[in-house]
């Protein structure tokens, strides 16, 4: 039962050849002079008809195409012009840009409130717990190895005594257990309502009366907990490994958020680590340097093997050992780079000078 609607131009109250200008400036008059929520309870549900209309006007006549069309065949988009089916929420979001030149910073309040309220739904809110960092120092053959750690540390966790309510709960008496509370905006010179969290249930709709003694009434407890946590081989300094669920406790029955730990590498004495390659220094004799031969080195796991020293080599050299630096998570490993030192003796005993003034008179 389609009735004959009016015509876009009379309703929005401009001359058949107005200018984009003018029908958005006759679609802003409009709009705040019949927006629902400035009109009495009881015109309420005329004002929201008006406003659909000159909605409905503003979108055929503000886009050429449909303009165009309505100017030919009565119609915006050849449907029949009584049948053309008016969606407020496609609108918003077709107009979205449109609307904000229009109306300004405000424009979302006017127009998300409007069509919210029949949509609206109390929020289901539930607080998150804090995240909580834990550095946790490791050696480098912990690293190396892979470990098992048990660490200890402080944490919110759910009230047993109230079950992480936080007391005897009740309808929230600032929002009647709406969750959300209106205050009024004024702009453009009218005053618009606009919705916003309650600030005392924070949007839960209930408030808790009877506060549990254990927990203030927050519902959460600080408690010391231990954890032992799985450190893969080869963990990079600063790495954070996540453990989730094992953070802190949300308050009033919020839910539980994780726990990181990060990896602090302690240095070392004799390696140092750079990515999955160690850097050794080794003192070898001034004989070994000259004549060249072989040293025993230890690796990060501890075992011991021997690395060819070069006839001839300098002191600072570096001798570079495959797959025996840092083992990896990928079950591989790193170079081991020893950075050779020639130990020059600082005391010569009487045998040992001899030879060397001896190897120095024939030219050494
Ligand atoms: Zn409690
Ligand atoms: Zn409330």
């Amino acid at each position: 039962m389609a009735t004959k609607k009016r015509d876009y131009y009379e309703i929005l109250g401009v001359s058949r050849n107005a200018t984009q200008e003018e029908i958005k400036d006759a679609y802003r008059k409009l709009v705040l002079k019949y927006h629902p929520d400035k009109v009495p309870p009881e015109k309420k549900k005329e004002a929201e008809e008006k406003f659909k209309e000159i909605s409905e006007a503003y979108e055929v006549l503000s886009d050429p195409e449909k303009r165009r069309n309505y100017d030919t065949y009565g119609t915006s988009d050849f449907s029949d012009y009584s049948n053309y089916d008016f969606n407020f929420q496609d609108f918003y979001t077709r107009h979205y840009d449109d609307l904000r030149d229009l109306f300004g910073d405000f424009f979302s309040d006017i127009f998300e409130n409007f069509f919210a309220q029949t949509t609206k739904s109390k929020r289901e809110y539930k607080e998150k717990g804090s995240n909580i960092l834990y550095r946790l120092e490791l050696s480098l053959e912990e690293i190396a190895k892979g470990a098992i750690k048990e660490i200890v540390y402080n944490r919110y966790v759910k009230c047993e005594h109230c079950e992480g309510v936080g007391g005897k709960q009740r309808k929230c008496t600032m929002c009647n257990g709406v969750g959300e509370v209106y205050k009024d905006v004024r702009t453009f010179g009218i005053i618009f309502q606009t919705r916003s969290t309650c600030s005392n249930c924070q949007g839960t709709g209930y408030e808790i009366f009877d506060k549990c003694r254990f927990c203030d009434g927050t519902g959460i407890v600080k408690k010391q907990e231990r954890t032992k946590i799985d450190i893969p081989k080869g963990v990079q300094n600063g790495q954070r490994i996540i453990l989730k669920g094992k953070g802190d406790a949300g308050r009033r029955g919020g839910t539980y958020g994780d726990l990181y730990v990060e990896i602090v590498e302690k240095p070392h004495k004799v390696f140092k680590r750079v990515g999955d390659d160690l850097i050794m220094e080794k003192e070898i004799k001034i004989s070994t340097a000259v004549l060249g031969g072989e040293i025993e080195v230890e690796d990060i796991l501890g075992e011991k093997f021997k690395v060819k020293i070069p006839q001839g080599i300098k002191s600072g050299e570096i001798i570079e050992e495959k797959n025996k630096g840092m083992p990896n998570s990928y079950g591989k490993r790193g170079n081991l780079k020893i950075k050779v030192i020639i130990d020059i003796p600082k005391k010569l005993d009487d045998k040992a000078r001899k030879l060397f003034e001896e190897l120095k008179k024939i030219g050494y």
